[in-house]
């Protein structure tokens, strides 16, 4: 009310005191909430856990539930922050709608969200929300004209039995929550006391790969693949060694699960690339390099430009690259993977999907990406010859692959019997121990020059 009286201003205190007051209230909003979502923040959320953990002690069950947003990184990275905000303003919206009124939903930071929900009977009842979880947040998010599909990794702990006390309870869910990102993400777990070791033991290992990056403890070998009707060596496929000074050659499949969770891979793979490139220009003109590439590079924005760089230094001719993805890379981003690949194609390198038929193989992928060749997985090729075995999965994928004209390589081959079946049912190449291992550098080399490939089987 603004009246004017002669003698005072009692009206504009009073303005002053309710804008004061207003100010104090946003400040005070402002310390319990998120600028970003409105949820309630990380110090509202341990306020809210703490007075809920009281009535634990009165026979109550809660479960705490830690939320982490999978490759949220990425999001930011590709599409820019602005986009990253509005989804995260979308999870947590959803996240909202997924509570019930007694319970909390919080965001820690970042991409971490987190729940309290209490009056636990039984475990189902986590379960129920877990499930409702999945399925609010896998729906596909429109944000600033991108699709971007989302997924989380889910850490439970429940108390009074995984923790009474506050910071207990929230490092055991932490601990799960890493439990569901080392199972692959896209999941969730409760918590067990031996997460503890597993946690430290991978922490030990990023340590140990740190180290051996900036030690040079690295080294490719390189395996032979060999055209199946002719017997002659057609190119090798780069296989990354770690040579640990206390554990010795260390396989990859040990190590870059971890490489890929804390980002290192990017590193160890800028320098697979460019040692890669360099080491085939001493091989006979004919011969390709296949080189591994994980999920984690091919979303980055510069790899294009990566693999151009790396051959242009290195001088060797696009056409006799071939990068090998896995379905991992086309499960999340379709559109912007598309886009990769084109940008890859463009530059005249050839794209293999390596470990046909362990992940998901949707058969529509085929149909979808422009692909140069598919590599059968070895446990197909493994039972190839069994009565039971996977005969005829393994025949419809070269068929599939002929009538697209893609070349088909057998991974693992290690009998006779293997090699003639895969040549009886028109696949192309093969790679595995009946003709090769993986090799050092000296040793491909020798094998490479010696008279034009005369065949070694
Ligand atoms: P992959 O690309 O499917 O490579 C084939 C794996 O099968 C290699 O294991 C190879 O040594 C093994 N192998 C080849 N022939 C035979 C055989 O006849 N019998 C059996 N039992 N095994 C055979 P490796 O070298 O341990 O590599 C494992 C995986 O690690 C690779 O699978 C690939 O996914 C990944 N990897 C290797 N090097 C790199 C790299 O430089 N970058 C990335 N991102 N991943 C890599
Ligand atoms: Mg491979
Ligand atoms: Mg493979």
């Amino acid at each position: 009310m603004n009246r004017p009286l002669a003698n005072g201003g009692w009206v504009a205190t009073q303005e002053d005191i309710t804008e004061r007051r207003r100010a104090e209230q946003q400040i005070a909003h402002l310390a319990h909430y998120d600028a970003l979502t409105d949820l309630p923040n990380r110090v509202s959320f341990r306020e809210q856990l703490q007075r809920e953990l009281e009535r634990t002690r009165r026979g109550e069950q809660l479960a705490v539930l830690y939320i982490d947003i999978d490759e949220f990184k990425s999001v930011n990275d590709s599409l820019g922050h602005p986009a990253g905000d509005e989804l995260l303003k979308a999870v947590a919206s959803r996240l909202r709608s997924c509570i019930r009124e007694t319970d909390t939903v919080a965001r820690l930071g970042g991409d971490e969200f987190a729940i309290v929900q209490t009056g636990i009977k039984q475990p189902s009842d986590v379960m129920e929300l877990v499930k409702r979880i999945y399925e609010a947040i896998r729906e596909p998010h429109e944000c600033l004209g991108h699709q971007i599909a989302t997924d989380a990794s889910i850490g439970i702990a429940l108390a009074p039995n995984d923790g009474t006390e506050l910071d207990q309870l929230l490092k055991n869910a932490d601990l799960a929550m890493s439990g569901a990102k080392a199972d692959g993400r896209r999941t969730y777990r409760f918590f067990e006391p031996q997460m503890d070791a597993c946690v430290r033991a991978r922490r030990s290992l990023e340590l140990d790969i740190r180290q051996a990056i900036a030690e040079g403890a690295f080294e490719l070998h390189y395996q032979p693949i060999v055209n199946l009707g002719s017997n002659e060596i057609v190119g090798c496929e780069a296989l990354l060694r770690w040579n640990h000074p206390v554990r010795g050659m260390i396989s990859p499949a040990e190590f870059i699960p971890t490489a890929e969770e804390t980002g290192l891979i990017l590193q160890i793979g800028d320098w697979v690339l460019t040692t890669a490139c360099a080491e085939a220009t001493n091989w006979p003109p004919g011969i390709k390099l296949a080189v591994n590439i994980s999920p984690v590079q091919f979303r980055s924005h510069a790899f294009s430009l990566k693999v151009a760089n790396a051959l242009a230094t290195a001088g060797l001719s696009a056409s006799r690259l071939e990068l090998e993805i896995t379905e991992a890379v086309l499960i999340r981003d379709d559109e912007a993977a598309l886009a990769m690949l084109q940008h890859l194609r463009a530059i005249g390198v050839r794209i293999a999907l390596d470990d046909f038929g362990t992940g998901y193989s949707s058969l529509s992928y085929l149909q979808r990406f422009p692909f140069d060749k598919i590599k059968i997985d070895r446990c197909f090729v493994n039972d190839i010859a069994e009565a039971e075995g996977s005969s005829s999965i393994v025949q419809a994928v070269i068929n599939i692959a002929r009538a697209r004209n893609m070349t088909t390589t057998a991974e693992g081959v290690e009998t006779e019997r293997q090699r003639e079946m895969l040549l009886s049912f028109g696949c192309t190449e093969m790679q595995g121990y009946l003709f090769s291992p993986a090799m050092p550098v000296a040793k491909i080399r020798m094998l490479l020059s010696q008279a034009n490939n005369v065949a070694a089987a």
